[in-house]
């Protein structure tokens, strides 16, 4: 694990002991610190007094007095602007960080190594991972953390010229005070978490303090499109010269687009093209990345393709938790003269609604053939769709699949790209694409063993 003599004989409050706090735990006190650790749940506190005993304290922060500590270390999770812990940190005026501030004020003691921070509404993960793999491709040392991956200060650093690469979440930023990245990315912004956040505007604000730790001789990545992160980019622009500053709208790259078959879609044109900045900035050749860039596999639950049948193609986009990143999955595929340069897709959307609209994806719905609603947003989404497309009030997800398992025919596409977030029936995105997937298994593999007209379908040529 990251250790650091920083923290040597100082006092932390920890409250939340999921992997990452169970991660700062360990860290704080291999590198000499006093803690005291909390989780409301048994599970964890248990696992780590049987490692440490009485090094360790059990003490709820919410009733303890806090003077005298260092920081109170709080995982992402806990909402801020509702939980008394805040208020009570604040009263005794010590810092509340996450574990990325801690591996910021750990990095002087670490080999030598450059850090990549990436944050957006939409396409981080896909956009670190796809660093992750262009960079391990070019055979330097690197790993994932931040909201992808295991907590960035769990392994053993990287040898002297590795990168960590960190998905940063708006609440992680929040919790981040020092980080001071040599390459920053803003994929792009638009209205989500708006429960955690007082506006629009406050949203916005903790994505562009990524860009505001940083110096002026480090560089910063923009992609190209909302009004928010251009805004951001000027200010940055401001402060830094030319050569730091990198907005990139992916069109010197769409010719190449055809030969990355997992990123497909004008979204994924925005990740490659920021991926592609990120990477030059830290010294690759476009012959290093382009000869990567084929090689690149996806990750689950986005536009994944779980399985084909009868020529129509199931996929799983379950991580389109709001309307904005299931647009361009309904504009993802290649256009079929034969059904008149459009596709046919049957829309599986709904879950927890996070706004009383989908506007963002109405260019997309001469791609849909027919919608199938489920969930708490399904009377809202069917309102919402049926003056434009046939809309199927299925309410529940296995439903959903065997309607349009029923109605699709060769060549059309089956996707769970839901525009929701997921708790209303599930326990996250990946609980409701596993179900999707296995839900999808289980009804194509009895309908191929029907040998029903699904045999011998013809390919979609949708590559995802
Ligand atoms: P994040 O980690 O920011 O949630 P992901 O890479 O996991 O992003 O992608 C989440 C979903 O957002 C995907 O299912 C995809 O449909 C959509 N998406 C991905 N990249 C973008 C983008 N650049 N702009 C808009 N939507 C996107």
């Amino acid at each position: 694990m990251i250790k650091s003599p920083a923290f040597a004989g100082k006092r932390y409050a920890v409250l939340g002991l999921a992997r990452s706090g169970t991660a700062v735990v360990e860290t704080l006190l291999a590198s000499g610190a006093q803690v005291t650790a909390w989780d409301s749940r048994e599970e964890p506190r248990s696992a780590l007094a049987a490692r440490h005993g009485a090094e360790l304290n059990f003490e709820d922060p919410t009733t303890i007095d806090l003077a005298g500590f260092t920081a109170l270390v709080v995982s992402p999770g806990v909402p801020l602007n509702r939980h008394p812990i805040a208020e009570a940190a604040a009263a005794a005026e010590v810092p509340v960080i996450g574990d990325i501030e801690l591996f910021a004020q750990a990095r002087a003691d670490l080999p030598a190594h450059r850090v990549v921070g990436i944050t957006g509404t939409n396409g981080k993960s896909t956009t670190t991972a796809l660093v992750h793999h262009l960079l391990k491709s070019a055979a330097l040392p690197v790993r994932m953390g931040g909201n992808i991956g295991i907590p960035v200060l769990e392994p053993e650093p990287l040898a002297a010229g590795g990168v960590y690469v960190l998905e940063l979440s708006s609440y992680q930023i929040d919790l981040t005070f020092s980080l001071q990245c040599e390459v920053a990315a803003l994929l792009n912004i638009t209205p989500d978490h708006l429960d955690r956040y007082e506006d629009f505007a406050g949203y916005a604000n903790a994505k562009a303090r990524l860009l505001a730790m940083q110096l002026p001789g480090q560089h910063a990545v923009f992609g190209v499109g909302d009004a928010e992160t251009s805004a951001i980019a000027d200010i940055e622009t401001a402060r830094r010269s030319a050569e730091f500053v990198h907005r990139v709208n992916g069109s010197d790259l769409a010719a190449m687009q055809g030969d990355w078959p997992s990123l497909q879609g004008p979204h994924n044109l925005q990740n490659a093209a920021v991926a592609v900045a990120i990477v030059e900035a830290l010294g690759l050749t476009q012959a290093q990345w382009s000869a990567a860039m084929p090689s690149f596999r996806g990750l689950p639950h986005r536009m994944e393709r779980v399985a084909k049948a009868g020529g129509v193609l199931f996929i799983n986009d379950s991580k389109a938790t709001n309307p904005a990143s299931a647009a361009p999955a309904l504009g993802a595929f290649p256009p079929r003269p034969e059904f008149g340069n459009r596709r046919r897709i049957h829309w599986i959307a709904g879950g927890l609604p996070k706004s009383d609209s989908l506007a963002e994806c109405e260019p997309f719905f001469g791609n849909v053939a027919a919608a199938y609603v489920i969930g708490e947003a399904g009377p809202l989404f069917a309102r919402l769709l049926e003056p434009f497309m046939p809309v199927h009030r299925s309410e529940m997800l296995s439903e959903a699949i065997r309607q349009a398992i029923a109605a699709a025919k060769s060549g059309d596409i089956i996707m769970l790209s839901p525009a929701c977030a997921s708790f209303d029936q599930f326990r996250d995105y990946e609980a409701r694409g596993d179900a999707f997937r296995q839900i999808v298994e289980a009804l194509t593999e009895a309908i191929t063993s029907e040998a029903t007209s699904w045999e011998s379908g013809q390919d979609t040529g949708g590559t995802v």
